[in-house]
């Protein structure tokens, strides 16, 4: 079967162009050879070469892991909105950085559906961000910049995305804050990325971040859905690359020149069963962030990449690493007797009303009566809210957002 889906993929590849491929078939990463013309400019070639190899160096020698603790990455969102839709609300912006900070930090809900074989490989980046709560001015802010454009597709149009006098909004200092740009990525021929990012070897000062197409940012109703494709583009600005390498036409002899990633051919899509086969049928680890499955089929990055990301940031953005700026506190709510179930007793789904009107990003926590957390996931609160009961055994539950607990009953 795995030979045959090969063929099948080297045959796409050989009547159209790689890059169309990737366009029109999974338009996920700008990050690709194809779409990264810097990469074929011999200049910026150089500088990754020699990058890679102190960063190669540092992690030899075992100085990448710094005295972090911990590391907190300030932030700055640039929304950059044409229609009113557009200008997302704060509680989208909080679910991208909760996100953000499960992930790199092995909080994640998911993390113990890793499959056995990889769970030794595991890493924990132990690096958190929060929107900063002062500008380069030293002004305080809540770590949002809104920006009303009159272009279309501004989140993919480099030229004007990252000047403020173009349409777009100016970085903040790259040596400071993290910048995240999120726009539309409309484009009329239907060809587009869902994002993108810079590395230390391709950026310059106007342009170092990554950009977050609206339709894929934070808690959203795409099939990524849970806010990863920051996660991923945050890899890459931390010196990641794919999973799978990036040649193109994809080989097994290209690397991601992570040795505790298994050798991969190409990429996987959607969500892929577990296991999935390739170079010299090695397993793939598809559920890397650095791969391009469904949000929800994604959970890890190994401790290699962990160090490596670590060992960017002590060489090439240690201004990150020794910030003062200040974290907005993020606004607690407490759901003191604030929310209804119903039904209840319910079968396959429940629905949630909330005291008042919320849409912010919140966990929603499900006990059974052993007190063990049987499921858990962020969603932005809203009224008349859907949770789907997926595979719970009938019997008694409490259901628990912030402080307020009800409880639920499952029939078969
Ligand atoms: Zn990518």
């Amino acid at each position: 079967m795995k030979n045959l889906i090969f063929l099948v993929f080297r045959g796409i590849l050989f009547f159209m162009p790689v890059s169309n491929f990737f366009a029109q078939a999974i338009p996920h990463c700008g990050n690709s050879p194809e779409w990264e013309a810097e990469l074929s400019d011999p200049v910026q070639q150089a500088r990754r070469q020699v990058m890679e190899a102190a960063i190669a160096e540092a992690m030899q020698r075992d100085d990448a892991i710094t005295s972090r603790s911990p590391i907190v990455i300030p932030v700055v969102v640039h929304v950059v909105w044409r229609d009113p839709e557009e200008n997302i609300d704060d509680a989208r912006i909080w679910s991208q950085i909760e996100r953000l900070n499960l992930d790199f930090n092995a909080e994640n809900e998911d993390i113990d559906q890793v499959p056995d074989e990889f769970k030794p490989f595991v890493g924990n980046p132990g690096i958190r961000f929060c929107l900063a709560a002062e500008d380069p001015a030293g002004n305080p802010t809540n770590g949002i910049v809104r920006v009303q454009t009159t272009e279309r597709g501004i989140a993919m149009k480099r030229d004007n995305l990252f000047y403020s006098d173009r349409g777009g909004s100016n970085a903040w200092d790259p040596t400071r804050y993290l910048n995240i740009w999120t726009g539309d990525n409309f484009t009329p021929n239907g060809i587009s990325v869902t994002g993108y990012a810079y590395s230390p070897w391709t950026e310059t000062p106007e342009r170092s971040g990554i950009v977050i197409s609206l339709d894929f940012f934070g808690i959203n109703d795409s099939r990524l859905g849970m806010g990863r494709l920051a996660v991923h583009e945050v890899g890459h600005y931390l010196g990641l690359r794919h999973i799978w390498g990036d040649n193109s036409p994809p080989t097994c002899n290209d690397d991601d020149g992570i040795s505790d990633t298994p050798n991969q051919f190409f990429y996987n899509f959607n969500c892929p069963s577990y296991p999935q086969h390739s170079c010299d049928g090695t397993s793939n680890m598809f559920m890397n962030y650095m791969d391009y499955v469904y949000d929800r089929c994604m959970m890890m990055f190994t401790k290699e990449q962990t160090q490596l990301m670590n060992a960017v940031l002590a060489l090439y953005r240690p201004g990150l690493l020794n910030t003062t700026i200040p974290c907005v506190q993020k606004p607690e709510r407490v759901f003191a007797d604030a929310f209804t179930v119903y039904p209840n007793p319910a079968r396959r789904a429940i629905y949630l009303n909330f005291a008042e009107q919320v849409a912010e990003p919140g966990e929603i926590l499900l006990y059974n009566i052993n007190g063990r957390v049987v499921f858990r996931e962020f969603f932005i609160l809203r009224n008349g809210m859907e949770v789907m009961l997926h595979d719970l055994i009938p019997g008694m539950y409490f259901l628990r957002i912030g402080e307020s607990m009800r409880k639920l009953i499952v029939h078969p």
